[in-house]
């Protein structure tokens, strides 16, 4: 299977849906934030950014791009900084920054699974090719 990050598995809030549990298990795998059918993914009922106007209207790809600097986004980075050790603001800043293609490179490597070279999952540190689990 092809587990290779993609900019089309980079949400509008920054979030990598490519190392997302529900991304990379098998069962009712979500497809991903951006996906076509939106129906399918997890997020749709997980995350307030989806309920954004901007987002929806296409108006915004990313939540960088927007003057509000909502609270729904810093109540989502503050969950996953505090539990999946990671920041949506971090990656929005890398991506605005430093472009997308090295924003991917860095993330295949900070998220390489060490026993097999897959891709662990930000939530559980598991991998889902070879099941090893990292403890961070
Ligand atoms: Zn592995």
């Amino acid at each position: 299977m092809n587990r290779k990050l993609k900019a089309q598995l980079i949400a509008p809030c920054g979030m990598n849906c490519g190392i997302c549990m529900a991304y990379l298990r098998e069962k009712n795998k979500c497809p991903g934030c951006r996906a076509a059918d939106t129906n399918k993914s997890v997020s749709i009922i997980r995350c307030k950014i989806k309920n954004c106007e901007a987002v929806q209207k296409g108006k915004i790809k990313f939540c960088f791009e927007c003057e509000k600097h909502c609270a729904r986004l810093k109540q989502l980075d503050k969950r996953y900084r505090t539990k999946y050790h990671m920041s949506m603001i971090e990656n929005l800043e890398f991506v605005r920054d430093k472009g997308m293609d090295k924003f991917l490179r860095w993330q295949t490597e900070k998220y390489k699974c060490p026993a097999c070279g897959g891709i662990l999952s930000t939530h559980n540190g598991k991998c889902y090719q070879c099941q090893h689990i990292e403890s961070w």
